[in-house]
């Protein structure tokens, strides 16, 4: 089938909403724009699909709330305007979400929320459970709380890792942007739009460094980040602009607006997605060629003997990245020894564990399961 048109097979749908949607130049709210998008929101929902809206805005409507021309610059401002705000905007959904009788539900997601895996399942679970209500939830970044070693920045990605989360079919990015353009249309005149990605290039990537093709935080960067997230994970995406009438409807139905990003075919387990993209690394594990070979192309765990050095300090059962003597990453997974162990039994064979480390509970350090080959 058309790759287009299976989108209109989709059930549960991640919506992104960026400031730019949300808001006018000056800042004020935009409530035509905000009313027609609830609108088709609320009938997807009524025609029985799950809806989870991710809304950006909070900071500007703050700023805007307090008489604040610009945004401010330094973090405590910011975070004392998204809490403004975030009220603000969800005080907005759940009125226009109540004329068509539906219950909102607001979550606030930070980095470490995806960190530990305890905490991205429980973040899962209380979505899912939202859903299974019949509740629209609708999630924003903590902004209030996330300073910025901790924080995703842009909810783009944001919205990407939620799609992967709750293993959504379909994820729609809304700006101010019509999709990606084979050339930046600001400057070419010729610039088309592309209707289909199937590969993000690197010219794609250097072409999205350059800030201003949308009054979103991220710009096009971002939005390429949430694709390549969305791509690996087996989720379709599509950019578009919101101001295009009916948009959501007509990208729901599998009409051609804005830029699809089509995925890989299969989907990624769960625990492989969370291994990629939620958790944090603590530290590296490099590994001869013989290693590599075997994780790569066999489908092996990782065993002390193809080990040969170490870096950073990490717990047992922390999330570790698996490097060749290069430094290429080629693997990540969960470690079953700690750093200082793992350095005392590199190189060795397994049965030599228990002589050296006085006690073994595991023969393999990464054990397969637990490992997420980077393709
Ligand atoms: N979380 C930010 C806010 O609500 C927006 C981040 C973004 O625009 O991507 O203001």
């Amino acid at each position: 089938m058309n790759k287009r048109k299976k989108l209109a097979n989709a059930y549960r749908v991640v919506i992104k909403l960026g400031t730019s949607t949300l808001t006018h130049a000056n800042g004020k709210l935009n409530l035509y724009r905000i009313e027609q998008l609830v609108r088709e929101m609320a009938d997807l929902h009524n025609r029985d699909l799950e809806v989870i809206l991710v809304s950006s805005g909070a900071i500007r409507v703050g700023a805007n709330r307090m008489g604040m021309k610009k945004i401010p610059t330094t973090i405590p401002e910011k975070q004392a305007l998204a809490a403004i705000g975030q009220g603000a905007l969800m005080q907005l959904y759940e009125k226009l979400f109540a004329e068509y009788n539906l219950t909102v539900a607001q979550v606030l997601l930070t980095r470490g929320d995806f960190d530990e895996r305890i905490r991205y399942l429980n973040a899962t679970n209380a979505l899912l459970a939202l859903l299974k209500m019949e509740v629209i939830p609708i999630i924003n970044e903590n902004d209030t709380v996330a300073v910025e070693e901790i924080k995703f920045g842009d909810n783009d990605t944001l919205s990407a890792l939620v799609a992967g989360l709750t293993d959504a079919d379909l994820l729609i990015i809304l700006s101010d942007v019509d999709g990606l353009y084979d050339a930046d249309p600001r400057l070419a005149e010729n610039a088309r739009l592309l209707t289909k990605v199937t590969e993000i290039t690197s010219t794609m990537e250097d072409r999205s460094h350059n800030r201003g093709s949308s009054f979103a935080s991220g710009g096009m960067f971002t939005k390429l980040k949430a694709a390549r997230i969305c791509m690996a994970s087996g989720i379709p995406m599509v950019i578009a602009n919101s101001a295009v009438d009916n948009v959501i409807r007509r990208i729901a139905a599998g009409e051609e607006v804005g830029t699809l990003f089509v995925p890989r075919e299969a989907k990624m387990h769960a625990r492989e997605k969370w291994l990629a993209f939620g958790s944090l690394m603590q530290g590296s594990i490099e590994v001869d060629e013989g290693a590599v070979t075997a994780l790569t192309k066999k489908g092996r765990s990782l065993l002390a003997s193809g080990i040969t050095g170490v870096s950073g300090e990490f717990e047992r059962g922390a999330v570790v990245g698996v490097v060749t003597p290069a430094g290429i990453e080629i693997a990540r997974g969960i470690t079953n020894f700690n750093a200082g162990e793992v350095r005392l039994i590199a190189g060795h064979k397994s049965s030599e564990i228990e002589h050296i480390l006085g006690e073994k509970d595991y023969d393999e350090v990464i054990h397969r399961n637990n490992l997420w080959v980077v393709r």
